[in-house]
């Protein structure tokens, strides 16, 4: 089976490098922005839409006007053209969907922070040599903190604060399988800790988040009195910008480390099929006849909401499932109903049993134990249950 994997390595460039880097995304902002008004006038004016084939085709026109685009290769350009394609793609499904989907914007440069080659010309990999060869650019340093695996097959750089950043995406990336352990685990969303497992352990984001999260607002309410425009707003933005990748980058090592602790030691993890976007939707308000609103639990619902976000349930997700299918473990979404108010021991299902957030107290055997612990041991037992019937009707 071929397997696709991203690899991401921070780019270590010369000041020459980054001032090419730097011209490059600019001369992008620019084809980019030239592209969106193609699509908008000959739609305003024409009724014709215009296509990714198009626009790609009149790239060497553009060549003539304005050689310095094309410095990096043209590659780079259609790479570009591609990124504002995906753009109207995605407008055009939200609007077959029903939704109010903005219409693509024009990209301001200082927000341009990407530029993308979706085939491998124009750029080469030297792995032993630790660098990234780009056309127009030149040899450039990577830190490879990782080997990489499979064929490199496109690439982006990308900007971050200070720093550049290339992500390789790689095909036919062949798997790890690892040891079987005969052990399985079921895995809760807790609403007390971050996670639960069924072997009793809660894991938890820890002070580093509270301690980062009050950093974040710190610097935040700094920006808020600066005046917009000068060197101090500036310094301020950039601020916050660190202070966010702090948070995420702390949240995903979390994540990363117990995705492949939970992967090493258990042959079948079971999760629950939880669908975060509708978990987190704004409860409806409630007008009630005085003229004013009934409660509807928004405010519950906030932190709610809050700790979902918070988990990064959605990240833990996504890291269990791809490192799951390369060690060749087999990973079971369970649906999530009943699982916080049934007792594991005995199985009888009532609401009264969930005492508190924290405490389950079962009120037909007296069983007790942490709730987050009791659903993470549901879990389990239902994803049992799946596999065991899946099997039952393959034999069949
Ligand atoms: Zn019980």
């Amino acid at each position: 089976m071929s397997r696709c994997r991203t690899y991401r390595y921070l780019l270590q460039p010369t000041s020459r490098q980054l001032t090419g880097l730097e011209r490059l995304c600019l001369g992008q902002c620019e084809l980019y922005n030239a592209a969106l008004e193609e699509r908008r006038g000959a739609w305003a004016w024409e009724r014709r839409s215009v296509s990714y084939v198009d626009q790609c085709r009149t790239l060497t026109e553009t060549r003539e006007v304005r050689p310095d685009l094309f410095d990096c290769g043209l590659t780079v350009c259609r790479g570009t053209l591609m990124r504002l394609e995906w753009a109207f793609a995605a407008f055009y499904r939200r609007c077959r969907s029903g939704e109010t989907p903005g219409y693509p914007r024009f990209k301001a440069a200082s927000r341009f922070d990407s530029v993308q080659w979706e085939d491998t010309k124009g750029w080469g990999l030297e792995t032993e040599a630790k660098r990234l060869r780009l056309m127009g650019i030149g040899s450039v340093k990577l830190r490879m903190h990782r080997p990489l695996r499979g064929t490199p097959k496109a690439i982006t750089v990308s900007r971050q604060g200070h720093r550049w950043w290339v992500s390789i995406r790689c095909a036919e990336v062949p798997a790890q399988p690892l040891p079987a352990t005969g052990q399985s685990v079921g895995i809760d969303l807790g609403v007390c800790a971050l996670v639960a497992t069924s072997d009793g352990e809660l894991v938890s984001e820890g002070r580093f988040a509270k301690k980062a999260k009050d950093r974040l607002a710190g610097v935040q309410r700094a920006l808020a009195t600066k005046h917009r425009g000068s060197m101090h707003r500036r310094r301020a933005c950039e601020a916050v910008g660190r202070a966010h990748r702090k948070v995420t980058n702390k949240r995903k090592d979390l994540a990363h480390q117990l995705s492949r602790r939970l992967v090493n030691e258990h042959d079948l993890i079971v999760l629950e099929a939880l669908k975060v976007p509708q978990m987190s939707r704004r409860p409806k308000p409630r007008p009630n006849a005085k003229g004013g609103f009934d409660r509807n639990g928004a405010r519950a619902k906030a932190g709610l909401n809050r700790s979902i976000a918070d988990a990064g349930w959605g990240m833990l997700r996504s890291m269990l499932v791809y490192k799951a299918e390369d060690a060749g473990r087999e990973l079971i979404a369970v649906d999530p109903r009943h699982t916080s108010t049934r007792c594991a021991a005995c199985g009888h299902t009532e609401s009264e049993n969930r005492v508190s957030q924290a405490v389950f107290q079962c009120r037909g055997c007296g069983h007790q134990d942490h709730a987050d612990v009791n659903a993470a041991r549901n879990i389990l037992r239902a994803g049992r249950a799946q596999r065991a019937s899946a099997r039952a009707g393959s034999r069949n």
